[in-house]
């Protein structure tokens, strides 16, 4: 398998260049042969012309194309239109394209088509796929493709264009010729043809999680209650004008919600603030922005790239994100490619989108580097090392990646502090509702909590116990203040156990030194009063070391509707007072 590239100087000169081509190499007749355009400008006479041309030269030879956000060729940038010509030297390797016109069918459908020629075909390694830029999602075509045999690697783009005002593309072929709205498919295989490919990321979120409040399939239309545009305003100071979709392409969001993980991007942005995403989010989920992070690109491409090397490949396919070129900088917008630059040819383009497939499961990408490297026959190459200076090189990091790096650096340090005093913040609000000795809930917070069940009476009965240890300033007389403590806690876990067995229905708190409170919402008196009872009996029974047993009095009233918390308190207190009047370690319902 070997490539070339063919120069294109414009329509007129290219003829001559590709007759040239045709003498120079004396393309044998049984070699198959594949033309690829790349072009960033889609204008109709343009392409078609190109086309003509190679059928002029090569009649029966497929080509494919596509517009784009800029061409690659031997991962380097290269502007305007880029052919290549591949050959395919063994008699085993087949190719076949098919275009599909996505006016005239659904998505889904196109995707079941491509399964049935899949079908049909057994030899079919691997598939190539190159589209317009979708009206909606290309989400129900990935899926539509998950019935081609698992062992077929799936791989491609979504073309794009070099005017970053228009948002339109082109595909184009032998076999559908020029179209503004199409899926091409190429079927690569064959018993010598043998393929790998590769995904790389690399962005990573920073800064602040926002919660989706509002949205409606791929309309996401607010974030933590707030217009969804807003966030790109205020963040990263994008305005909502034509050139949106590129702004916001290099900061994707990070989505997740319920185990699920992906980077979308907005493909545009409406005049109500709402945004429409490249996927789905459901209300509920979460999304932070996120920014290439380049010490993590450079790690996985060097690691891809050692598996690409060792898969010794005769030519590479690339798509890689038009927002991957701005990260890189107009200085050098295949920075990240130069380690695949001695490992074989290779042609690409900068992408809306890239397609991979992994698990057997096909997925629409943002922001990625696909790369699908092809052989035919077995590993020629000696084992090609990936040569150490290119790590050395690639440890030349451009100034808006150290920026990155910085960026994501100091909002990791923001997010673990963030975390610190988000926790300080809990300690601090259950400092304050917590009675320090017991842990119970304090007088304040039990008392809040039975206005508040007061208000609610209506509709929620509810019920108070008041309980009080028996004969306590014996206690701290005869054994001291410390193991007159000891009893204090003893009651209080009692009284914890009772609250975290009711499903928060119940609250416990210290009311005044050996005083205590239950609010037991749902408990009419008979129940409130059973439960009373148990607990006075089980703290009887409860032995102390070196310390007689202790008993408890306990009030217990039902809440009504006519009450104020100052009349229910006093009731209970009054029962609780009767049971101390009538001998102590007894409960009396009030
Ligand atoms: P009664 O059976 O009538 O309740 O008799 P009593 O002795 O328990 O009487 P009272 O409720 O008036 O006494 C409460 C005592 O509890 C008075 C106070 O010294 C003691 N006390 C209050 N808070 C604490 C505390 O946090 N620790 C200890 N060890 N003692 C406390
Ligand atoms: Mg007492
Ligand atoms: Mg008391």
């Amino acid at each position: 398998m070997r490539q070339f590239q063919i120069a294109y100087h414009g329509a007129e000169s290219f003829l001559g260049e590709l007759q040239n081509f045709k003498r120079m190499y004396d393309v044998p007749g049984n070699c198959k042969m594949l033309f690829q355009i790349f072009s960033e400008y889609l204008e109709e006479p343009v392409v078609s012309a190109i086309g003509r041309a190679i059928g002029q030269v090569f009649p029966g030879i497929a080509y494919i194309g596509c517009s784009t956000g800029g061409n690659l060729v031997d991962c380097r940038f290269s502007s305007g239109i880029s052919i290549v010509a591949t050959l395919f030297e063994c008699g085993s390797t087949k190719l076949e394209v098919y275009q599909y016109d996505a006016k005239a069918l659904p998505l889904d459908e196109i995707a079941q088509a491509i399964v049935q020629e899949t079908r049909k075909h057994a030899w079919v390694k691997a598939v190539e796929l190159y589209v317009t830029m979708p009206d909606c999602p290309y989400t129900c075509f990935c899926d539509g493709l998950k019935d081609i045999r698992p062992d077929v690697q799936i791989f491609g783009g979504i073309a794009c264009n070099g005017d970053i005002t228009y948002n339109g593309s082109c595909v184009c072929s032998s076999v559908g010729g020029f179209s503004k709205n199409s899926v091409l498919a190429v079927f690569y295989g064959g018993e010598d043809f043998h393929v790998d490919s590769v995904r790389v990321s690399g962005w990573k979120p920073f800064g602040k999680k926002f919660g989706v409040t509002k949205s409606d399939g791929v309309l996401l239309q607010e974030l933590d209650g707030a217009l969804a545009y807003d966030v790109y305003r205020k963040y990263l100071n994008i305005k909502n004008d034509k050139n949106f979709f590129y702004n916001t392409l290099e900061f994707p969001l990070l989505y997740e919600y319920n185990g699920v993980s992906l980077l979308s991007v907005p493909t545009a942005s409406n005049e109500d603030g709402s945004l429409v995403m490249s996927s789905e989010m459901e209300n509920g989920g979460t999304v932070r922005i996120c920014y290439g992070d380049p010490k993590t690109i450079l790690e996985l491409i060097l690691r891809d790239g050692e598996r690409i090397c060792e898969f010794a490949p005769d030519i590479l396919h690339v798509f890689s994100c038009v927002a991957r070129r701005t990260f890189w900088t107009s200085n050098d917008p295949a920075y990240e490619l130069e380690v695949f630059r001695d490992i074989a040819s290779s042609v690409g383009f900068f992408s809306g989108g890239e397609f991979m497939r992994t698990d057997s499961r096909l997925q629409s990408h943002n922001v990625a580097l696909v790369i699908a490297a092809m052989r035919e026959g077995e590993r020629q190459k000696a084992e090609t090392k990936m040569p150490e200076v290119k790590m050395r090189e690639l440890s030349r990091i451009p100034l808006v990646s150290r920026l990155a790096t910085f960026i994501s650096a100091t909002s990791l340090e923001l997010e673990q502090m963030n975390r610190e005093l988000e926790q300080a913040n809990r300690n601090l609000k259950a400092a304050v509702i917590t009675d320090g000795l017991t842990g119970l809930y304090n007088r304040a917070e039990i008392q809040r909590r039975i206005e508040g069940s007061l208000a609610r009476v209506g509709s929620k009965k509810f019920s108070l116990v008041m309980l009080d240890i028996d004969n306590f300033k014996q206690v701290n007389d005869t054994y001291g203040h410390q193991k007159g403590d000891r009893v204090i806690i003893t009651l209080a876990n009692l009284l914890h156990e009772v609250q975290q067995h009711s499903l928060e229905r119940y609250s416990a708190g210290r009311w005044g030194g050996e005083e205590f409170m239950l609010l037991l919402v749902d408990a009419d008196c008979a129940a409130a009063s059973a439960i009373a009872e148990k607990i006075r009996c089980c703290f009887a029974e409860t032995t102390f070391l070196s310390m007689r047993s202790q008993t408890i009095s306990v009030g217990v009233t039902q809440a009504s509707e006519d009450d104020t918390i100052d009349m229910l308190c006093t009731r209970v207190d009054t029962a609780l007072y009767q049971a101390k009047r009538s001998g102590k370690n007894k409960v009396v319902v009030a």
